[in-house]
């Protein structure tokens, strides 16, 4: 379909936050443009496909507490999804732990003594936090005081100085559910749960689309192209304003330039990005902050085997240092339809930052890397190996840096003046938002936009109205 040179909505970023924005907006009718860099839609949601092996980037689970979006979700996939059980390992100390951890497993894996160590540091937190409110200002303040030094020491230490490459993380990410929490959470309900509620990280099951969870996207991709044009290899690389309006984006692709006009812009490519692109550009203050917002990138290494299976998991978390990997999963065991009968696929997460060492090895370093740890820790052979795939993804996880909420803020603030300016999703809010919630805040975009007078409807409308 046609880029017009005018549109109702322009839409940057087609990953599930842009998609499910457009799709709303397409099926009431308003006319949409989407721009997406990539060569595919769904962002850090799409499905890799490597000859007939399929794979997420990291293992993509959906999972909501709110019935309206599980509903969107399996009628959009037309009632085609798995309900996979979750089964996952943690190895620490060189041996594997259940995963929500089990009283006993814990037990007999940390010994007796650490044991207790963990159960007396964490009673003496939860006495000393009777008589006073702890400050927390970083992750270890907020674990500390919730899990005790010693939990800290083992396990999050490492893990959290892996997701993140820094020391210093704000206390906030523990609101915003990252994963470190969920396994968090999990230790905490295997030493201390006595009240028997159910922890929304550790639901059981989850809905899986059998050809992966790139399957979201594409779906709704194709409903959008049913009356609006999505273009994929097309990258917004300007955004011309006068007096806080949008008046027109700019994309490019290798074969053109376009220049479309709008009357609402809709943003779901990374915050920073959209700050720089502003034309004029934005106070110096405003870049300055900017430039102190930064996101944690991800090396994604997949390595093909000639054997039906390996592990019987969905996820196995790597917490320690000495073991460059920081998670790992099989797709075959998310849906038998990733990888052909009788071969599979170990996909590797390495948490890094773009330029940096790992973000540099060469494709090949990185496979050689991988294989050697896996046969460490999964007892594959090198001689079974028949194919690899390297993705780089950068801008995976907003980094929440002590601090950060200051410059946050002020951007935040800059960027409310526009009044035809809407960011959403994960990446473009900053935010530390799973599937469901990038979801939700496009479709919220979309009722907003529909709750406005139409621009022929305001230019009618009496002066000052
Ligand atoms: C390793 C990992 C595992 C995860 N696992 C889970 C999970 O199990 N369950 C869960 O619910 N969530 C999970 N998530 C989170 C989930 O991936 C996100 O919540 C969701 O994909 C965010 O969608 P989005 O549209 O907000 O952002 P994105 O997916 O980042 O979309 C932004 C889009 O903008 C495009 N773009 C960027 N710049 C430009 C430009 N200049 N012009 C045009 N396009 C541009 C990008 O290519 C991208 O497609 C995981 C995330 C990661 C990194």
């Amino acid at each position: 379909m046609n880029i017009k040179d005018r549109t109702d909505i322009v839409v940057v970023g087609g990953g599930l936050a842009g998609l499910s924005a457009s799709f709303a907006l397409s099926r009431a009718g308003r006319q949409v443009a989407v721009f997406e860099g990539d060569s595919e839609v769904g962002g850090l949601s799409k499905t890799i496909r490597w000859g007939d092996f399929r794979f997420d980037l990291g293992g993509h689970r959906f999972i909501t507490k709110n019935e309206k979006t599980e509903r969107f979700v399996k009628t959009l996939l037309e009632g085609q999804y798995l309900t996979v059980p979750r089964k996952s390992k943690i190895y620490m100390q060189n041996k594997f732990f259940d995963y929500p951890l089990k009283p006993s497993n814990a037990l007999f894996g940390l010994g007796i003594p650490t044991t207790l160590r963990v159960i007396s540091d964490y009673s003496k937190e939860k006495i000393k936090n009777l008589f006073r409110t702890p400050k927390n200002i970083s992750l270890e303040d907020w674990v500390v005081s919730h899990f005790g030094r010693t939990m800290f020491t083992i396990y999050f230490k490492e893990y959290s100085e892996k997701v993140w490459g820094i020391e210093w993380i704000s206390e906030e990410w523990v609101s915003q559910r990252i994963s470190g929490l969920s396994l968090g959470v999990a230790i905490k309900n295997a030493f201390f749960k006595f009240s028997g509620q159910e922890v929304n990280t550790l639901v059981d099951k989850f809905i899986y689309p059998p050809m992966g969870i790139g399957q979201i996207s594409d779906r709704l991709k194709a409903e959008i192209e049913k009356e609006n044009p999505v273009l994929t290899n097309t990258r917004a690389v300007q955004i011309n304003h006068k007096n806080f309006l949008i008046n027109s984006l700019i994309a490019a692709n290798c074969d053109r330039r376009y220049e479309v006009r709008g009357s609402e812009f809709v943003s779901s490519i990374p915050l920073t990005g959209l700050v720089k692109m502003l034309t004029p550009p934005a106070p110096d203050d405003i870049l300055d902050a900017v430039s102190k917002l930064k996101y944690r990138d991800l090396v994604i290494v997949t390595v093909m085997l000639d054997r039906e299976r390996v592990t019987d998991l969905t996820w196995m978390y790597l917490p320690e240092q000495d073991m460059r990997l920081g998670r790992i999963h099989e797709p075959k065991n998310w849906s038998p339809h990733m990888a052909p009968e009788g071969k599979t696929h170990i996909v590797a997460e390495y948490f890094c930052f773009r330029g940096d060492g790992t973000w540099n090895l060469t494709d090949d370093q990185l496979v050689s890397l991988t294989v050697k740890q896996l046969e460490k820790l999964l007892a594959i052979r090198e001689n079974e190996v028949i194919g690899s795939c390297v993705v780089r993804v950068p801008g995976a996880y907003p980094l929440f840096e002590v601090g950060y909420t200051k410059y946050y803020s002020r951007v935040l603030r800059y960027l409310r003046n526009f009044r035809n300016l809407h960011i959403i999703g994960r990446t473009g809010m900053f935010k530390y938002y799973n599937m469901d919630r990038a979801i939700e805040t496009g479709i919220e975009v979309a009722e907003d936009i529909l709750g406005k007078p139409q621009r022929k409807e305001r230019e009618a409308l009496p002066a000052g109205a």
